[in-house]
């Protein structure tokens, strides 16, 4: 099985290469042509699988592949992560892979500056990576509308139902477009 079979762009399998990705794991294989469908995915799979990958490479091909032009204060996709920690680890496999492809992204959490945040997200954004809290604080400052978000993803979701973050996600829900 090769990553290009799972339906993944030139561009996307080139910058694997590089990273010396020679075979998709199982959860991506089974996640990747999902996502590039356009279908819902739940994943189960233990931490060192893969599945970042398996969600973030089938996202920026869909970005990618949209051609939608950005509007200020939105994102295109949301990418909800319990931690600060894993927010810069997620952002970052994004930026790995999504080297060569035209996107703006960002990472945003709590507990540094707001006001950073709140500039890079006057052009709009391809994708968010951001913690529930955060995420809240820059929707009510009216930095950010949830209202063009295509796709969400919740990386970590139990973890983040165990700490505590049930009453956010359901705002944030009730936020984005049906
Ligand atoms: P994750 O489970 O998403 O935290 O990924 C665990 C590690 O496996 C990360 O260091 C990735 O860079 C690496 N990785 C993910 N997919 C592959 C793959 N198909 N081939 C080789 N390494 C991979």
């Amino acid at each position: 099985m090769s990553f290009s079979s799972l339906g993944l762009i030139d561009t996307i399998t080139r910058t694997l290469e590089t990273l010396a990705y020679t075979q998709p794991t199982p959860v991506q294989t089974q996640a990747i042509p999902a996502v590039l469908a356009g279908r819902d995915v739940m994943a189960a799979a233990q931490t060192g699988t893969g599945k970042t990958a398996g969600f973030a490479l089938p996202l920026l091909q869909r970005l990618t592949m949209g051609g939608v032009q950005l509007a200020p204060n939105s994102a295109r996709a949301l990418v909800l992560v319990p931690t600060r920690e894993l927010a810069e680890q997620v952002h970052a496999s994004f930026k790995a892979y999504g080297a060569g492809l035209p996107l703006r992204t960002m990472v945003a959490y709590g507990g540094v500056s707001i006001n950073p945040q709140m500039m890079r997200l006057r052009k709009g954004l391809d994708l968010l990576v951001a913690t529930p809290g955060r995420l809240l604080d820059l929707q009510r400052q009216n930095a950010l509308k949830l209202d063009r978000v295509e796709v969400l993803v919740l990386d970590e979701a139990d973890r983040m139902l165990d700490l505590g973050f049930s009453r956010e996600l359901d705002q944030v829900f009730a936020a984005l477009p049906k």
